[in-house]
This record gives structure tokens, sequence and C-alpha cells, in this order.
């Protein structure tokens, strides 16, 4: 067995970088962005009015309330062939280029038109106000997303100013998933006397899907090593190959002797972690193999502790693992197996600090349980019990934010 930190660097420095491709806008959602991107405009592009009123020279209003001339009005989407004169103010709309001349924007509700051609300003501004300067959010040509970003809606936002209708990110990570095990039924099928649904692979692939993975499923086998074998030929273009179930020590744990037929070599078989010790890592020719443990809450903790940050460097994305906080125990966390225990918990920040409760969990078989929790607390191997007050290290898991705020 060894620590999970070592099973993750042997991971990553087997993960090699996929190239990248180029994606319409719409389609780079969730994307890793694969290129610096530079603004290739000043913005706001122009001197902009923050507000609907008028544009004039601060100094002329001192000491409102004055009444200014009006010489014009300057729309969005047109450009000013007016100069604003000492006394002078045109009329202004929100986004549009203030003239030359003037240097604020007094906002329409602290104006009062007179007549045709004047207009009573009631307020002073100081220079500046209600004035976006050209330039002031970003300047051209500098960078304003760093490659290695995911993309999210924001960012797309930044693109779309920048003129981006095609990015370059990195290519998909294509992953071939085999589930394994005599007792497995599809998620359509009526299980029979001691048969379950097959909920790893679903799980397995959404959770791969949404570290940007291409899933290619390749079924259910039983546990009979030539027949996972055959499915997982059909995988063996792949970037990554997942194989949940069978990796344990039980006679009918056939995963790994498959892969081996095959011509795998595993660079480990057991990680110090709890829930799922057995998990093995290894490669067959340039393919990235993983054996998930068959146990739900193992499979994807443990995807989501070593494949999800593979997933992430291969298509090059800065950050990848989950982020990490102290928070305070509202409970205790018993340990006594050795290992580093991850803890599905639910964290929410209360009272000025972030508090963790362990949800009511049966073990690494209670899926339900794991389904309520929105973080891992992780309580090292050398501790017995994490108490209750005490400051714990918990990674928040992507639902963090979907907190209904029911009582912890
Ligand atoms: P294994 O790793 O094959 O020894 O399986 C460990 C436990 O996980 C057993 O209780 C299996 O029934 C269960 N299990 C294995 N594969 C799946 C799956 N695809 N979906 C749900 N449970 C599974
Ligand atoms: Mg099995």
């Amino acid at each position: 067995m060894i620590p999970l930190e070592h099973a993750l660097s042997i991971v990553l420095s087997e993960t090699a970088r996929l190239p990248a491709e180029e994606v319409t806008l719409d389609d780079s959602l969730g994307r890793v962005l694969a290129e610096d991107v530079a603004a290739d405009r000043d913005l706001p592009p122009f001197d902009r009015a923050a507000m609907d009123g008028y544009a004039l020279r601060a100094a002329d209003v001192a000491a409102a309330p004055v009444a200014l001339e009006v010489v014009g009005e300057v729309r969005a989407g047109a450009w000013p062939d007016l100069v604003i004169g000492p006394g002078q103010a045109a009329r202004i709309m929100t986004g549009a280029p203030v003239p030359a001349g003037a240097d604020a924007v007094q906002q329409v509700e602290r104006t009062r038109p007179l007549d045709e051609f004047r207009v009573a300003v009631e307020a002073a501004v100081v220079a500046g106000a209600n004035v976006a300067p050209r330039g002031s959010e970003v300047r051209a040509g500098e960078t304003v997303l760093h490659a290695g970003r995911v993309i999210h809606p924001a960012a797309i936002a930044v693109l779309a100013s920048a003129g981006r209708d095609r990015v370059r990110v990195a290519r998909r990570p294509v992953l071939a998933l085999l589930v394994t095990g005599d007792e497995i039924v599809d998620v359509a099928a009526r299980p029979g006397p001691g048969q379950i649904r097959n909920s790893n692979g679903p799980a397995v692939a959404a959770q791969a899907r949404l570290a940007g993975a291409e899933v290619r499923l390749l079924g259910v086998a039983p546990d009979r090593q030539e027949e996972i074998a055959d499915a997982l030929r059909r995988g063996l273009d792949a970037d990554v190959i997942v194989v949940s179930g069978g990796v344990s020590a039980g006679d009918y744990d056939l995963a790994e002797p498959a892969l081996q037929d095959l011509g795998a070599e595993f660079l480990f078989t057991k990680v110090a972690i709890k829930p799922g010790a057995p998990l093995v890592f290894g490669r067959l020719g340039r393919t990235l193999v993983f054996g998930l443990p068959g146990n739900p809450v193992s499979a994807q903790a443990t995807f989501d502790l070593l494949l999800r940050p593979a997933l992430l460097k291969m298509q090059g994305a800065r950050v990848l693992s989950r982020p990490r906080v102290d928070v305070e125990l509202l409970g205790a966390i018993r340990n006594r197996s050795g290992r580093k225990s991850h803890v599905p918990a639910l964290v929410r920040f209360e009272g000025g600090r972030l508090v963790a409760r362990p949800v009511r969990s049966m073990g690494s078989g209670d899926l339900a349980a794991h389904a309520r929790a929105n973080a891992i607390v992780v309580v090292e191997a050398d501790r017995e019990e994490a108490a209750a007050g005490e400051t714990a290290e918990a990674l928040l898991l992507g639902n963090f934010l979907e907190d209904d705020g029911a009582p912890l």
C-alpha cells in the first residue's frame, strides 16, 4: 500500500498533455483553455456613460442648481460629433461615448428640463462621475484569460468581448469505461435475486464528463477473465481505461489478471486510503488504466482523488484538486483503519466559520448517504479519532453551493 500523495504523484507523472483543438465559443463551456487570450481593444473602447443623463463639465455645475444649454443627444452606438463647451451639456444614454469637452455625466434623475434647449442640473458632480474611462477595465493587448482556465460563463463573456468566436481548448480525453460483476444488471433491467443495478457505471461516467472527458461505455462484463479482457480490447485506443469492480482480493476479482493478459504494466495496486484501498493503476501502451473498487462510495471517492486530477492534467488545467478548506467538526469521526480516511460530510458557513457534519452513513456501500454530502472530510492515517470541535481539512465537492439550508 502506498500513501495517497505518492499514488497521485505517480498518476500525474504518467499523465501526458493532450493536443489542442479549436471549438466555437458556444461549445467552449467547461473546456480547458489552451491559449492565453488577449484583449484586441481597450475596454471600455471609449469613455463610456454609465448612466442615462447629461454629459457636462463638472466645473460648470459646482454651484448647482444651474441651467445649462443642451447642444445635442448621444445615443449608445452613435459616435458624438459635438464638443461640449463651457455652460453646455448633451443628453446621453447609458453605454454611449462621452463627447469631447465633457468630463462627467449627471444622472437624469438629478436634472429637470427647462425648455427644448436648456436643462436645470440640480446637484453638483465631481469630474469623472458616471464615466467609465477608455481602457480602465482592460488595455488592448493585455491577457484577459490564461491557458489552463476552465471556461465558465463569465469567461465566455470575456472571450466574446475579445472577438473570439473560436477558441483553442484541449481535446477531450476519451475514457473507456467497463463495469464488471456477475451481480450487476443494467439500470433498465429488473434485478433478479442476488443482483443489483449498475450504479457505478453511470456515476463514474458522469464524474468523467464533468471533468471534461468523452466517455465510451464498454458495457457490463461478468466475472470471467476472458470476457473482461475481450471487452477491454474495445477500449485500447482510448486515453484512459477505467474498470469498475473486480480489483480486490476475492476469488472472482479478475480485472487485474484480465488487464495483465492484455499486457498492462501496473504502477500500484493498493492505496492507503479509506474508502477504496484496492485501486489499480497502470499503463497499457499509451493508455492509462485505472481499476476502481466496486463499492459505490469508494469508486466515486477514488475517482475524485486520483482520476479527476489526471483528466484535468491531460487537458492542461492549472487547478487539479478540489478546493481544500479548514472546517470545524460538528461530530466526531473515528478512523481505526490506519489509512487516510475520507468521510462524506455536509459543510456550511455558519456562525462565522465553516462547519462540517459527517453524513450518517452505513459505509462504503452507502451511495445514498454519499449523495447527501457536499464535501469530503480528511482524517490522517495516524489519527484514530478526530473529535467534535476540532479543525479538519475538507475537500469541497461540485454540489457545494446547492445547500438547501436544512439543519445540519
Ligand atoms: P468488488 O469491487 O467487485 O468486490 O465489489 C465491491 C462491492 O461493490 C460489491 O458489494 C459489489 O456488489 C458492489 N459493486 C460492484 N460493482 C458495482 C456497480 N457497478 N454498481 C453498484 N455496485 C457495485
Ligand atoms: Mg465484484
